[in-house]
């Protein structure tokens, strides 16, 4: 029969690559938890018009990349293609917006229906964050200055670039989007099919063509900076102010806009140059609107979505992964004969009592001596100890450094713990 297989662009996370992930997902709960923000934990289904009324019906997203199914019910459901619509569905649901102001993460699997590539899948992960009921541009900077932070903690300060452009309110936009309308349709022949398409349905989106000639076109066209309502440039201009005092490294992009309709003035991404053309790593902006237009009362909001796998692929990429990040073992406590089987799991446990923090191994399955050297070897251990009929006779175990030159040594049972702690210290 032939064998099932993963899904096309849905990728298993093999044990080797796990260490590399949870370190990643560490360091970011770490700087989150620093500036005082909260996990919450949504589905990863809701019901499809949360994706169309927030992301927008005439996005690439909800026209052509939901997964989107009818229940047994009949009910139309869709598995996340992003976080910020589920969260604010939670957030308003549970009563997290009355009053108070909110600082949010999440993370987890999100589905888009796309063309696999490098950084590009079906299901992929992002850790998403969201800031509830804070206008000024103090947040929208705190958020930058939260990701600087972390790229330094993973030593990617170098690597990643900070754009960022306002995109204003939605009525400006709508004056410059029929002042955009009107310059291209001049050209409409010479665009790119995607432009072409775009210039009906989302004609903002077409500012970050990635074709050159429809970029050669865009040179002499409106300038959405010039439609921008006074406080969106006033937001813009104390953000930037924010930035500079903080130290924070930027570029102002006229032509940043975002493919997801509920974003209004800051919008911003970090990129980077080593991984192509999927060099979007993290990106996101302000929603001031997006509670009200689900129904909740208006409240002001911004956040930011940032792509695991890209980012992971990032650190691998630029050999950025610390040597500790790894499944090893410290220790290997190996068992010859029916009497040490059940001595080398006591030991065992008694190790991890005293040894907190260590992986230890205790090898299960019988074997030959040098299968299970083979095995310990094969752990990654430093050490690996040695349990026999005879050691338990004479109240000894034998030590083995797996990972030097260094000899076996023999030493009693009750003094293994803390030659271990020393040894793995050192
Ligand atoms: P792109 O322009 O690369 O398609 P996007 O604008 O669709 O990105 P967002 O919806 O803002 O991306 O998602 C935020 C981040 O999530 C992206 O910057 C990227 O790091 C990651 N991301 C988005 N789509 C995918 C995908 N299909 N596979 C892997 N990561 C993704
Ligand atoms: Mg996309």
């Amino acid at each position: 029969m032939a064998k099932i297989q993963a899904i096309r662009g849905m990728n298993d996370i093999l044990p080797e690559q796990t260490p590399v992930w949870q370190f990643v997902e560490g360091k970011i709960r770490k700087v989150l938890s620093g500036y005082g923000y909260r996990e919450i934990r949504m589905p990863i289904v809701e019901q499809t018009d949360l994706f169309k009324r927030s992301i927008g019906e005439v996005t690439d997203i909800v026209e052509k990349e939901m997964y989107t199914f009818d229940d047994r019910n009949g009910d139309s459901l869709t598995l996340r293609p992003e976080g910020t619509a589920g969260c604010v569905r939670a957030a308003e649901e549970h009563g997290l917006l009355f009053n108070q102001t909110q600082r949010l993460w999440y993370t987890g699997p999100m589905f888009r229906h796309e063309r696999p590539q490098k950084g590009r899948y079906r299901q992929f992960h992002q850790i998403g964050v969201e800031c509830f009921g804070m206008s000024g541009p103090d947040i929208d900077a705190e958020l930058l200055i939260l990701t600087g932070r972390l790229w330094k903690e993973l030593g990617l300060e170098p690597h990643t670039r900070l754009e960022i452009n306002s995109i204003g309110t939605a009525a400006a936009r709508g004056s410059y989007r029929d002042a955009l309308v009107n310059y291209l349709s001049d050209f409409q022949d010479q665009l790119d099919a995607d432009s072409q398409r775009r210039l009906e349905s989302n004609p903002l989106r077409i500012l970050d063509s990635k074709s050159p000639d429809t970029q050669a076109i865009l040179v002499d066209a409106p300038k959405l900076d010039d439609y921008l309502d006074e406080e969106s440039v006033d937001h813009f201009s104390r953000l930037r102010a924010l930035l500079d005092a903080a130290g924070i490294q930027y570029t102002v992009n006229p032509r940043l806009v975002r493919g997801l309709d509920y974003y209004g003035k800051t919008v911003f991404e970090w990129i980077t140059d080593s991984l192509g053309s999927q060099g979007t790593v993290c990106a996101g902006g302000r929603y001031d609107g997006l509670v009200e237009q689900l129904g909740g009362k208006p409240t002001v909001a911004v956040g930011f979505a940032m792509g695991l796998e890209r980012l992971i692929l990032l650190l691998e990429t630029l050999d950025l992964v610390p040597a500790h990040v790894n499944n090893d073992a410290d220790v290997y406590v190996t068992a010859m004969g029916d009497r040490a089987v059940s001595a080398a799991l006591s030991l065992s446990e008694s190790l991890r009592s005293g040894l907190p923090g260590a992986v230890v191994v205790s090898h299960c399955g019988g074997g030959s001596f040098k299968s299970q050297m083979k095995k310990a070897d094969r752990s990654g251990a430093r050490y690996a100890v040695i349990l026999g009929d005879n050691e338990i006779d004479s109240g000894t175990v034998g030590l083995k450094p797996l990972r030097s030159d260094e000899a076996q040594q023999e030493l009693p049972l009750a003094e293994l713990a803390s030659t271990l702690n020393t040894l793995l210290g050192a």
